[in-house]
């Protein structure tokens, strides 16, 4: 610890106001119990798994916490690590397999603490050059997995659902720019299939789209021949309106992946954009066992894989690739007097701001704990954690499959297992589920596949151990 440091505060007359933003001996001790805690967190295997608590069970706990006279640094933190850590879900316990898990590398961890204590505004190469040039490398090295063009680029984003928008709202613009003038006032629409992410529709919504809803086949995928009977279904003007075909890499309930060479071909031949939400899949595309399933993405406009879920990033982080990146940013920059110098600037590298690819303007420079871990591991090691969830998956499915009490509902053709307990009612599954969040063992929730209540396992993290997922297929016989 630094010992010749200014003592704060109430010896002077200056109060917090003044000395929040300078350095003291108070800032000393509060950073080393910050540090202590941070690594502590990351030392625990696993972290506890916690659960929430009520609202009431929290303010009787908690209290109040903005004060006029301020609770201090230690105290709020203690507050923090006692109650309020403890009232929230490790989302990295390895028996998390419910909706997508996160399972962020140490290194990943580690580095997000150096992004928040550098403060980098992520907008601009005038303003973070060092950190675009980085998140820029790690953006192309997932643009080489889906074997797009090296002049394809991107941005990170807060998540699949803004990836999502942002790659519609360029979809729309293109449209309208072809029409020369005739679409101008004409309601754009997105072909899309019924297992879509639920944010496919709320972009739809949000850009007063319409939606074609290709019926999902009986493995959940959109199939070539649903996708094409729908398409052929449409009317010569609603075929005009067409702005984007969407087609999934892994699903989000069922982890399968729809026809994507045939959804290009639909694209292609209704001169829309080609755009593939792979926020939970895509990922997989550095595991040399299921990469064949992804063939096709390569002829996509635009795609989106989520760093925070299955390629071990922490929260949040998208990953939003464009074949070709200058229809995004005629699509997104935002233009005004003030930020005139931004986009007028050409340091080397004119299609460089994060903020013109996507719809946002400030940004977290998001992409550099991604990007940090993938450059101390190597992409190798990436390759090696993915076979590992998938070998896992493997192994707990043929469990299932030998378990006469239980029933496998599906194939998994990436990392998510769904299956039945024979003869559990709603509420057995409800009960046996709050039964193991309570017991802090796993966070294993419902969900329904046909109309029927079943149970999903979604498993990306390389921690889960088939031995621990055995336990949880015992504690259902
Ligand atoms: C999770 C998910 C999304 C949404 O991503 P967020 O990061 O939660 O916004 C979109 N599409 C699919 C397929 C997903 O699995």
């Amino acid at each position: 610890m630094v010992t010749d440091l200014p003592q704060h505060p109430s010896q002077g007359n200056e109060s917090d106001g003044y000395w929040m933003h300078y350095h003291d001996q108070n800032s000393e001790k509060l950073a080393a119990a910050v540090v202590d805690y941070a690594l502590d967190r990351i030392r625990l295997d696993p972290p506890p798994l916690d659960a929430p608590k009520s609202l009431s069970q929290l303010q009787a706990l908690v209290g109040n916490t903005i004060t006029p006279e301020g609770l201090g640094g230690l105290k709020v933190l203690e507050i923090f690590t006692q109650h309020l850590a403890r009232a929230c879900i490790s989302v990295d316990h390895p028996l998390f397999l419910s909706f997508v898990p996160g399972a962020p590398t140490e290194s990943a961890v580690l580095f997000d603490l150096v992004l928040s204590a550098s403060n980098i505004y992520g907008g601009s190469w005038l303003e973070s050059a060092g950190a675009v040039f980085a998140e820029n490398q790690a953006l192309q090295w997932v643009a080489s997995l889906a074997n797009f063009p090296s002049t394809s680029s991107g941005v990170f984003v807060s998540g699949g659902t803004a990836g999502n928008l942002s790659a519609l709202i360029v979809a729309r613009w293109r449209w309208r720019q072809n029409g020369k003038g005739a679409l101008d006032r004409v309601r754009p629409m997105i072909v899309s299939s019924s297992s879509a992410h639920s944010s496919v529709g709320l972009a739809a919504n949000a850009m007063d789209a319409d939606i074609v809803k290709v019926e999902a086949d009986a493995q959940g995928r959109m199939s070539g021949v649903n996708l094409r009977n729908a398409v052929a279904s449409l009317d010569p003007q609603d075929r005009d309106r067409v702005c984007a075909v969407v087609a999934t890499a892994g699903t989000t309930n069922l982890g399968v992946i729809d026809d994507l060479v045939a959804a290009s071909d639909q694209a292609r031949e209704l001169g829309a954009w080609f755009h593939v939400d792979g926020a939970y899949g895509a990922a997989a595309l550095c595991a040399p066992s299921v990469r064949h399933l992804f063939v096709g993405i390569e002829r996509a406009d635009s795609f989106i894989v989520d760093p925070h879920k299955w390629l071990f990033g922490p929260f949040d982080c998208c990953a939003l690739i464009y074949r070709d990146p200058d229809t995004a940013r005629r699509a997104h920059t935002q233009r005004a007097e003030y930020l005139e110098v931004l986009t007028q600037q050409d340091l080397g590298d004119a299609l460089a701001n994060p903020s013109d690819l996507a719809h946002h303007l400030s940004r977290r420079a998001r992409g550099l704990p991604f990007w940090f871990s993938v450059a101390t591991h190597g992409t190798e090691a990436y390759e090696e954690a993915m076979e590992i969830t998938l070998q896992v998956t493997r192994e707990a499915t043929a469990l299932i499959k030998n378990a006469p009490y239980l029933e496998l509902l599906l194939e998994p053709e990436l990392s998510v297992i769904i299956f039945k307990r024979k003869g559990w009612s709603p509420e057995q599954y409800q009960t046996w589920s709050d039964r193991m969040l309570n017991e802090g063992r796993a966070f294993v929730v419902p969900t329904t596949f046909n109309g029927e209540t079943i149970l999903r396992f979604c498993i990306i993290n390389p921690r889960t151990t088939i031995d621990e997922v055995a336990d949880i297929l015992k504690s259902l016989e």
